[in-house]
This record gives structure tokens, C-alpha cells and sequence, in this order.
């Protein structure tokens, strides 16, 4: 018996995530604008909502475990242009779920920000542009008002990057390696004429001594619970960021940011690419020896406050380690 059942998202469902994005391509490669004028006196329109979970079974990312609800909500969707949304299809193992979600977060967060706001339409160059600038913190300096935390650019101060506090003040398995484990969410916009182009979420820890980029998170199902672990790309923008938020001169002793850093990169690893992440990911990491995990996480002495918060980081702390420890076997091997 063939099925050809389809949990296709409404027409509303459509409309509210294209329009959430202005009908841009949610891709951060590529932001095309998908609508405009034909020469009909129409409109043209080559944007798609695509599914994040495949709407039937067969399809990439489809995911068993969903209801139909599920599936066709607007939760499992993302607006992008018919070649991204090919794209993704072509390849699931590197288009995952997570990376599609981020995309969509962050294309939502950089379109919510500049919501009523002058548009700049082509985006990408000035982003490499400046990306490249940071590499070396002699380029940028402080701006000196007292209601702004950020940085300008030298040469041309109409690139701007501003942390604004996003009163969020959430701990992360992570926060409970530090001397202190205060933690603050906040967010870093890069701006280019008051036109927010880039995004990224910024963790303050140890009572603030470091500031630093919130490392990408991928998750492991470990019965019938999800954990986090955290990594980074090599040469990706959120390290070029987070080597920045660290280089720039403090003037002052910050021998206790350094000690902070150190211990949160005993539980996040860097990978060379996301080549070599997939491929660490299918050697070392669909096996994973959770007695071992817990054996790990069982050092650090207070991490929570009630029963559950302290089992649950305990084997996020102890996947941090086990999974650096991994990683040092892997790069040895190889
Ligand atoms: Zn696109």
C-alpha cells in the first residue's frame, strides 16, 4: 500500500514564517530576498517554507518520534530560497536539525533587531570584511558612553559591535566549573550603520571575569534524556569573536579571566572543521561509555541546587571531559 501522506504546513503557517524573516532566505550564506515585482505587475516569488523534520516518512530529517501536529507546526519550519531549501535536502548529515534551528534563530533575531529600521540589502562582504578586521584587536577600540558596551572599528566607526544584557541569568553546566558560578546572557550585535548584520549569544561567567561567545551546542540521547556538549569550529566566526573578546587589551590584572578560560576549555573542544566534527561524531561519539561520562563528572563538588539540576550537570560536566578526553585520543590516532 503506497502512502502519500504529507503533514504540509497551512497556508497561514507559511505566510507567518515567511513574514517573520521579511521573506529573506533564512541561509546566513546566503539571505537572498525571496519576493519582489514580476513584470506582469504580479509578484515573484521564489522562497519556500521548508520543513526542518521531513513532512513523511523517507524524507531528510524525518523524525519518527513527532506528532502530526508537531510536524506541521511553525516550529518545524524555516523560510529559505528554493536553492537552500534543495540544498539542505541534498545532504542531512551536514544540514542537521540543529544547524537549520540556528539559522533560523539567528536570521529571526538579526531581522527582529532591525524591524523598522533602514535596510541594507547586501550584507555578505562587509561581513567577511569586517570579520577579518577582528583578527587583530589594535583595529578596534572601546566605545567610551557609559549606557554602551561595545566596540568600534578604527578605520571606519560606522562598523560598531554593542553587548546589550539580556537579563537572562541561567546556568549552564559549564558555570559550575568556575570559581564562582554567576552567570549572565547577553547578546552581541555587529553592527554596520546602526543596521545590526551579524548576531551572537555572549555568556558572562565566573561573576563576570570572562566574557565570552556561547559555544555551539550538539546533544546526545542518553535514556530517554538529552544532554549538551559544547564545541567550536576552527576559523569560524565565533571563535574569531571569542579570540577577540579575549585578546582585547583589559588594562588591568586579568590573570583570573585567563584561569576562567582555561577551565571552561577543558570542556569545550575545537574542531579543525565540521568535516572532521562529523567524523568524530560517528567514531567516538555514537558509543559513548556513560558509566565513564559519570566518572568524569563525579569530581566537580557543587553542581546545582536541587537533585535533578545536579544529576543532570554532572553528566554534562562529565560529557565535556570525556568527550576532550576522546578528542586527544582521536587527534593521536590520526
Ligand atoms: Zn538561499
Amino acid at each position: 500500500m503506497k502512502s502519500d501522506k504529507r503533514d504540509n504546513f497551512t497556508e497561514l503557517i507559511k505566510n507567518k514564517l515567511a513574514k517573520r524573516v521579511s521573506y529573506i532566505c533564512s541561509n546566513p550564506n546566503c539571505r537572498k530576498m525571496t519576493i519582489g515585482p514580476d513584470s506582469k505587475k504580479g509578484i515573484n516569488n521564489i522562497g519556500v517554507a521548508a520543513h526542518i523534520c521531513a513532512a513523511a516518512p523517507g524524507g531528510p530529517r524525518y523524525d519518527v518520534n513527532m506528532t502530526e501536529q508537531e510536524r506541521k507546526s511553525i516550529d518545524n519550519g524555516i523560510w529559505l530560497c528554493q536553492s537552500c531549501a534543495k540544498l539542505i535536502d541534498s545532504d542531512e548529515n551536514k544540514y542537521t536539525v540543529s544547524l537549520i534551528k540556528l539559522w533560523k534563530e539567528q536570521t529571526e533575531n538579526i531581522i527582529g533587531y532591525n524591524f523598522g529600521k533602514r535596510i541594507i540589502l547586501s550584507q555578505k562582504d562587509k561581513l567577511e570584511y569586517i570579520f577579518e578586521t577582528l583578527k587583530d584587536v589594535d583595529n578596534w577600540t572601546e566605545i567610551k558612553d557609559e549606557n554602551i558596551d561595545g566596540y568600534y572599528y578604527k578605520e571606519n566607526p560606522s562598523y560598531r559591535i554593542e553587548i546589550q544584557s539580556e537579563e537572562n541569568y541561567n546556568t549552564e553546566f559549564y558555570s559550575y566549573l568556575m570559581s564562582n558560578n554567576s552567570t549572565e546572557f547577553s547578546m552581541l550585535y555587529l553592527k554596520y550603520n546602526n543596521t545590526c548584520i551579524y548576531s551572537k549569544q555572549i555568556v558572562s561567567l565566573d561573576s563576570g571575569r570572562l566574557k565570552t561567545v556561547v559555544p555551539l551546542s550538539a546533544y546526545i540521547n542518553f535514556n530517554n534524556n538529552v544532554y549538551k556538549y559544547k564545541y567550536f569550529i576552527k576559523n569560524s566566526k565565533e571563535v574569531i569573536l571569542r579570540d577577540f573578546l579575549f585578546n582585547y587589551e583589559k588594562g588591568y590584572d586579568n590573570s583570573e579571566e585567563v584561569y576562567a578560560m582555561d577551565r571552561l576549555n577543558e570542556v569545550v573542544v575545537e574542531f579543525e572543521s565540521n568535516k572532521e566534527f562529523e567524523e568524530f561524531k560517528n567514531n567516538y561519539i555514537k558509543n559513548i561509555n556513560i558509566e565513564e561520562v559519570k566518572e568524569y563528572g563525579k569530581n566537580v563538588s557543587y553542581v546545582g541546587d536541587t537533585e535533578l539540576e545536579i544529576k543532570h550537570n554532572q553528566v554534562e560536566i562529565g560529557l565535556g571531559f570525556y568527550i576532550k578526553r576522546k578528542y586527544i585520543d582521536y587527534k593521536n590516532n590520526n
